[in-house]
C-alpha cells in the first residue's frame, strides 16, 4: 500500500518549491515585451535583486540555468590562457572549473576533500607563491550543494587583502542566496551569482550575475566575452530588449516579482533566521538518528553546515532504500547523493540530500522528519530515538518575533 496520495513534497536542493503566489503570477496571458508592465517591473525587479544580494553592483538577468550563469560570469573575465584558482569542496566546484576550461583558463584546483571547509591559510600560501599574479580570479561556491558545506568568504576576502593579490573574488550562491547570510559588498565579492530555482522560489530558467566595477574593469580586456553573455547591454536600461539579448523572459519576471515581493515582506533577515531554525530543527533530528546508527550528517562543524541543503551519508544501499520509500509510501522525495562515490559503484546508494530552501515552513521540515522516520524504521535501517522530539524542540524554542 502507498501512503503518498495526497499533496507530494520535494525536498531535493532545487528546483524547490514555488510558493502557489508565484505559479497564480506565472498564469496570465503573454504580455507585449517593449512598453506597459513588464518594462516597467525592471528597475524594480533589479533593485530588489541587489538588496537580495546586499549589493551595490551591477546586476545583469539572463535566460539560463546555473551552468549558464556559471559560464556567464567567467566569460566577462576571462581572456584564453588565464590562470584561475578554485578551492573546492564538492561536486559543484569542479563542475565551475569544467566549464573554465572549456573557455580556454587554465585551472588549478586546491582540493579540501568533501567533508572539510575551504582552509583560508592555504589559499593565502599558493597567493603568496604566484609572486606574477597570474591568477586571475578565484571562483568559490559559497555552499557547495552536493556536501553541504558553507565555506567563509569573507576569510578568502581577507586572504586576498592580506596578500595584496589583485584577482577578482566570484562566489557562486546559486544555492544559497536568501536561505545562508550573504554580504558581497561587506565581503568585498567581485562578482556574484546566482539562479532562479532555489531560494529565490521562481522556476529554473532564469539566472543573475551581479558584478563591480574591478570585475567590468577585467571585462574590457576580456577575450572570452560573447555577444550572448556579455553582462554590459545587460544592464543597460535603454536596450529595446528590456535588458535581455532577445525576447524577455516574461512569465519567470511576473514570478520572480511576486517570489521577491515575498522575501522583502517577510524580510531578508527574518528569511534568514526561518532557515537557521528549521536547518537545525533537521540537524537535531539527523543528530538523534545517528546516536544509534549509522547516519551522520558529512558536514561535522556546524559553522560550516549550509541552511539551504543537507548531506547525509548511511553507507551502503540504505540512501536509496530510504529514499525510495519516503517518496513512494510517504509522498516526500529526498534528494540523491551527488559527487560522494563513483555512479555504479557499490557505495553510490549511500548518500543523500535533504533541499531546504526557499519556501519551507515548520510544517515541510516536521512533515518530511517525520516521513524520514517512519522510512527508517521500514527500511530496518538501525537509528537513535527521540529524533522528533529533538526537531520539535528547536522549533518550540523558535522567537516568536
Ligand atoms: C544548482 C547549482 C548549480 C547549477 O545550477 P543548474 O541550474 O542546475 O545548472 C551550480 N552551483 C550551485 C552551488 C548549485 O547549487
Amino acid at each position: 500500500m502507498s501512503l503518498a496520495n495526497g499533496r507530494s513534497y520535494l525536498a531535493i536542493p532545487g528546483p524547490s518549491v514555488v510558493p502557489d503566489a508565484v505559479l497564480r503570477a506565472m498564469h496570465r496571458a503573454a504580455p507585449n515585451i517593449y512598453t506597459g508592465e513588464l518594462r516597467e517591473m525592471m528597475p524594480g525587479i533589479i533593485a530588489d535583486l541587489k538588496r537580495v544580494a546586499r549589493t551595490e553592483a551591477h546586476c545583469a538577468i539572463y535566460i539560463a540555468n546555473g551552468h549558464g550563469i556559471w559560464e556567464a560570469a567567467l566569460a566577462n573575465i576571462l581572456s584564453p590562457g588565464d590562470r584561475l584558482l578554485v578551492p573546492a569542496t564538492g561536486r559543484f566546484a569542479h563542475g565551475w572549473s569544467d566549464i573554465a576550461r572549456r573557455l580556454g583558463a587554465e585551472v588549478e584546483i586546491l582540493d579540501f576533500g568533501k567533508r572539510d571547509p575551504i582552509d583560508a591559510a592555504r589559499v593565502a600560501e599558493v597567493l603568496r607563491a604566484d609572486t606574477e599574479h597570474r591568477i586571475k580570479a578565484l571562483p568559490v561556491v559559497y555552499v557547495d550543494t552536493s556536501t553541504g558545506i558553507r565555506n567563509d568568504i569573507a576569510a578568502i576576502r581577507a586572504a586576498l587583502d592580506e596578500t595584496g593579490h589583485p584577482a577578482l573574488l566570484l562566489a557562486d550562491c546559486i544555492a544559497s542566496l536568501a536561505c545562508d547570510p550573504f554580504e558581497m559588498d561587506a565581503w568585498g565579492v567581485d562578482v556574484t551569482i546566482a539562479a532562479s530555482q532555489k531560494g529565490l522560489m521562481t522556476p529554473p530558467g532564469i539566472g543573475f550575475v551581479w558584478y563591480n566595477d574591478r570585475a567590468d574593469a577585467a571585462r574590457e580586456t576580456a577575450g572570452c566575452v560573447t555577444h550572448y553573455w556579455d553582462w554590459r547591454p545587460r544592464t543597460d536600461p535603454d536596450q529595446l530588449y528590456l535588458y535581455f539579448d532577445g525576447t524577455a523572459p516574461t512569465h519567470h519576471l511576473y514570478g520572480l516579482r511576486t517570489a521577491l515581493d515575498m522575501i522583502h515582506d517577510e524580510g531578508l533577515d527574518r528569511v534568514l533566521a526561518r532557515h537557521a531554525t528549521l536547518a537545525r530543527a533537521i540537524w537535531a533530528a539527523l543528530d538523534a538518528w545517528g546516536q544509534g546508527g549509522p547516519l551522520e550528517v558529512n558536514m561535522a562543524d556546524h559553522a560550516h553546515r549550509s541552511h539551504a541543503v543537507t548531506a547525509i551519508r548511511l553507507g551502503g544501499d540504505r540512501a536509496d532504500r530510504l529514499r525510495h520509500w519516503c517518496e513512494f509510501t510517504g509522498g516526500v522525495t529526498l534528494g540523491i547523493g551527488l559527487g560522494m562515490a563513483e555512479p555504479g559503484s557499490p557505495e553510490a546508494g549511500g548518500f543523500f540530500r535533504i533541499g531546504h530552501m526557499g519556501h519551507v515552513n515548520a510544517h515541510m521540515v516536521l512533515g518530511t522528519l517525520g516521513v524520514m522516520q517512519a522510512g527508517l524504521l521500514a527500511c530496518d535501517i538501525p537509528h537513535g530515538p527521540g529524533a522528533l522530539d529533538a526537531a520539535a524542540a528547536v522549533c518550540a524554542a523558535a522567537d516568536p518575533g
